[in-house]
């Protein structure tokens, strides 16, 4: 069985892994000239700790892993307001939580790859012919390539799925926010971090800096907007937008014009009526992205890739196991969709109230006996997996 798979992202690479395992020939198209180092920090836990753990990555994923102790909330003169002790997130996750840069994810599902598994960077798909026994995709350097299943991996903009299912707009459910991430080198803004992950919360606008290896500085920012259309310049709109607030932010903006690889995009999530199409199925963001508030989108595109392929080990035609794949992980997405949108005045407070009612929240739950007050906040859209029914995939733990 051969599979292509559009998109090598921590979905892509995780899907190639278990089919690989499985047997299949793989093919990893990527638009990007080569493995995308976008700069920010992901919670891991939930699903994929449990995927990753079956894969035998979770040695190598404590080598990236960055010990958080807490995060600190500052005012816009830099004074502490309130923490989260991550202490006690790891506990309430049964210890089963790690921190990284979404890059250095990927470097190590890739790392992890066999080299069977081929994959061509600096392509794209231009078109898709859905046959009865297979599908054949025009890649953008004129080639064409057969294959018994292709799989759009290619994150909230997908191009498999706008060529497939058509235009974005009538999946894309805006969330009303913009978020923004980069990384730097300041010594001086580095120092004043002292070792530690800060965050500045104003009304509907919240600011984090955090020291990572290599003597830089990743800065992550997230407002609301009912503004959907995305600006011209990041670097202007986040000026715009951030410049007035004081602390170290206006020293982090201007790395942002330095020539900065800025991510920028909307909050979203994506919601299909069906996931598959023929011999063409979408994974991940592609088809449940979850959106940064719900803080489990890279956990869940391991947990799909895992479920997409033992689902399709187990089946005796492909059309059977998508359907059984689409069956099993709809429900656990849209549970962690839900959970993302009831914590967004969490993340990003609308009121100077709702600010200090939350910082008053995270200093209670510090004294000895009150976290339980986190749970809630900290657990409630936790996804897993329970085990499938279904064999596991050869040669796999
Ligand atoms: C600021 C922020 C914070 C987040 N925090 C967390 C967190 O704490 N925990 C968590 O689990 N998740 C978090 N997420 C979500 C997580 O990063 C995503 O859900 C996850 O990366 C989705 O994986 P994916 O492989 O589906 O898509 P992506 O990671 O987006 O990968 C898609 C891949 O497809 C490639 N591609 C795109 N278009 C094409 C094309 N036309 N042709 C070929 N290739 C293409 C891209 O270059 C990329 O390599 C966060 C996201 C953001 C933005």
């Amino acid at each position: 069985m051969r599979a292509i798979i559009c998109g090598a992202g921590v979905a892509g690479l995780s899907l190639a892994w278990w089919l690989d395992r499985a047997g299949w020939e793989v093919l990893l198209i990527e638009r990007a000239p080569g493995l995308r180092d976008d700069g920010y920090m992901i919670d891991f836990f939930g699903a994929g700790y449990d995927v990753a753990e079956r894969m035998g990555l979770l040695p190598d994923l404590k080598q990236i892993h960055y010990p958080i102790p807490e995060i600190v909330y500052v005012d816009r003169q830099g004074r502490r307001g309130a923490s989260l002790d991550y202490d006690l997130f790891c506990r309430l996750q049964n210890g089963r939580l790690l921190n990284f840069m979404r890059g250095d994810l990927v470097q190590v599902l890739f790392k992890n790859l066999s080299e069977s598994a081929a994959i061509r960077f600096g392509r794209t798909i231009d078109a898709v012919e859905i046959r009865q026994d297979d599908v054949e995709a025009l890649l953008d350097d004129g080639r064409r390539e057969c294959a018994d299943l292709l799989v759009g991996a290619d994150g909230t903009h997908s191009r498999v799925r706008e060529l497939v299912f058509g235009m974005e707009q009538q999946f894309f459910r805006y969330l009303g926010y913009h978020t923004a991430a980069y990384t730097f080198e300041d010594q001086a803004l580095r120092r004043e971090l002292q070792g530690s992950f800060q965050n500045i919360t104003v009304p509907d606008r919240e600011a984090g800096f955090y020291p990572i290896r290599g003597e830089k500085v990743a800065a992550f920012f997230v407002h609301r907007t009912a503004h959907q259309v995305l600006p011209l310049s990041p670097h202007e709109a986040l000026e715009s937008v951030y410049g007035d607030l004081g602390w170290l932010v206006p020293a982090a903006l201007r790395h942002c014009g330095n020539g900065a690889q800025v991510y920028y995009d909307q909050v979203a999530q994506i919601v299909m009526p069906q996931w598959s199409r023929g011999r063409v199925t979408l994974l991940g963001d592609a088809c449940y992205a979850v959106s940064l508030l719900a803080g489990q989108g890279a956990s869940l595109a391991m947990a799909g890739a895992y479920i997409l392929a033992r689902a399709l080990h187990n089946s005796a035609s492909i059309e059977e196991g998508l359907a059984r794949y689409e069956n099993y992980l709809r429900p656990i997405a849209e549970r962690t969709q839900q959970a993302g949108r009831r914590t967004a005045d969490w993340i990003v407070p609308p009121t100077r109230l709702r600010i200090a009612i939350r910082n008053a929240v995270l200093r209670i739950a510090g004294f000895p006996g009150l976290s339980w007050l986190l749970r809630p906040a900290l657990t409630s859209g936790t996804a897993s997996l329970a085990e499938p029914g279904w064999a596991s995939v050869p040669n796999a733990s």
